[in-house]
């Protein structure tokens, strides 16, 4: 009986590359069945403030499975990307993204003669990609960066069991918690966490700085990274120049209950309807989607089809020996089906599982939420941003005026430098300060107290935000300022 899933296939380059992926699909044989699905940019057009028809969402909730070409978020219409949208709305926390030399596909690692084998899992959900984002001044912009345990654990979670069923030894987690305590720690220490039920990996962490260094020099040291999401998509892209660019490479969004399958390059506007794109991304996409689905044997005849290709010196303009004729999307689609059946010389592919199915399309009644128990939560403080023209001293006599018996001001700081009560005088400021006040000891301090706080500030300026200053099992669960 064939599978069915949905396909969805997208704007620019997308139907051009969707045709010539389904055409070698059809020719291996693949037992799917394809529900096309309305997305995309002329879905905005027309008005869908999701980029997307109701008919689409029922199917791909139904089916939990979709194939997609890349898609266009329209600019300057204040709506969100439909890329990131899938992915968050039908929680698809891991974005595996598999990057691999490949034969025929010169590079400066395949000219030196080192290969490349590795797989970076990024969270897809979290992280800025929230964005939730305010201009709290005409001058100042800030955006919310969302890092959860829960959230943290699923993706970490999936890239130990990715790490386990491909045979790898070892898993990295990149990460800046040397300067983002809270957020990235939060990340590594779920990470290290997680790391104990999983004695056979190695697990080591890296500072995403020096990672990315150490890709570009020494890449044969990792074979899977798992990261959050900003730093993922960029050390990602960086792993797709490793391997020939971003038209080698695939990535599959997985879910507990929906996944996504697509290409990492975008529409590529530059030479969308030419019939010139390079398939081979969204191809290998379709092929993790294969092993996904359990249909392994038929995703390495593909697999081994395109090597063989990549081998013979077949290539689209993007790639490849520049001093032969490049094939178009078409003519390189015919290749990889004329090759079916074809083995690599250098290195076969073998029909090994790469993803368990787990795909469970249970219809939830209700959203999911996680919690952490038993934790002590102590409020001792609050941090209340402002806006002002004034010099730190003349900000800090207004403020400490609103100090009250149980509530003192300890800490003015400048896009998060100290300047009161100590500081420097070549600290350059901009019109938003934010005004520490914590409790004194022995007191205890209620909600009401420190919205009263913000209040009565509110009378000398315009309050642009407010944060509570926690403790949790007696751990500050906020940081000092640069120089406190
Ligand atoms: P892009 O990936 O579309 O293009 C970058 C460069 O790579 C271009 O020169 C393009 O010609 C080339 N390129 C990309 N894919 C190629 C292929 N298969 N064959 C040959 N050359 C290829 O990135 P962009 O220009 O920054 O984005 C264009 C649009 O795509 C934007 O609207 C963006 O939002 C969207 N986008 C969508 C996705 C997605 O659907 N997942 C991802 C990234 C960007």
């Amino acid at each position: 009986m064939k599978t069915k899933i949905a396909v969805a296939k997208g704007d620019g380059i997308g139907p051009e590359i969707m045709a010539a992926v389904l055409r070698i699909f059809d020719a291996a044989n693949v037992q799917l069945e394809y529900e096309y699905v309305e997305m995309g940019k002329s879905y905005f057009d027309a008005g869908h403030s999701t980029g997307m028809t109701a008919a689409a969402k029922e199917t791909i909730e139904r089916l939990g499975l979709l194939f997609k070409g890349p898609m266009e978020t329209p600019k300057g219409k204040g709506v969100k990307s439909i890329n990131v949208t899938a992915r968050k709305v039908w929680n698809t926390y891991a974005n595996q993204r598999d990057f691999r030399s490949l034969n025929g596909v010169d590079t400066v690692f395949s000219k030196a003669g080192i290969p490349i084998n590795l797989t970076i899992v990024r969270e897809n959900i979290e992280d800025t990609y929230g964005g939730i984002e305010h201009l709290l001044t005409s001058d100042v912009a800030v955006g919310r960066r969302i890092i959860t345990r829960p959230g943290s654990a699923q993706v970490i979670r999936y890239a130990f069991e990715m790490a386990r069923r491909k045979g790898y030894t070892k898993l990295a987690c990149g990460h800046k918690a040397n300067i983002m305590k809270l957020t990235d720690g939060l990340f590594l220490e779920t990470f290290q966490e997680i790391a104990k039920e999983y004695p056979d990996i190695e697990s080591s962490d890296i500072i995403v700085d020096d990672l990315c260094m150490k890709l570009v020099s020494r890449p044969e040291m990792f074979q899977a990274i798992v990261l959050t999401n900003l730093q993922g998509d960029i050390v990602s892209d960086l792993c797709a120049g490793l391997v020939g660019g971003l038209g080698f490479a695939p990535s599959a969004n997985i879910g507990d209950n929906i996944s996504i399958f697509e290409a990492v390059h975008g529409t590529a506007p530059d030479i969308a309807g030419r019939g010139v794109a390079n398939p081979t991304a969204l191809l290998l996409s379709g092929i993790l989607m294969l092993r996904y689905l359990g249909a392994t044997t038929v995703a390495a005849s593909i697999e081994n089809a395109l090597l063989y290709t990549l081998e013979q010196g077949i290539h689209t303009g993007d790639f490849g020996d520049r001093s032969t004729p490049s094939a178009d999307t078409n003519t390189f689609a015919d290749a990889i089906i004329a090759n079916l059946g074809q083995l690599p010389q250098k290195g076969v592919v073998i029909a090994q599982p790469d993803f368990e199915v787990k795909a469970n399309h249970d219809h939830p009644l209700k959203n999911k939420l996680t919690v952490s128990t038993n934790v002590q939560e102590e409020m001792v403080g609050v941090d209340v941003f402002v806006e002002s023209n004034a010099q730190p001293t003349e900000l800090a006599e207004l403020a400490k005026r609103k100090s009250t018996d149980n509530f003192q001001l300890v800490m003015i700081s400048n896009r998060g430098t100290q300047v009161w009560p100590t500081g420097s005088i070549f600290t350059e400021l901009v019109n938003e300060y934010r005004m520490r006040f914590e409790k004194k000891d022995g007191t205890t301090i209620t909600q009401k107290e420190i919205l009263h706080i913000a209040a009565e500030l509110s009378e000398d300026f315009k309050v642009c935000s407010v944060e509570f200053l926690m403790k949790f099992d007696g751990k500050i669960g906020y940081t000092l300022a640069q120089g406190q």
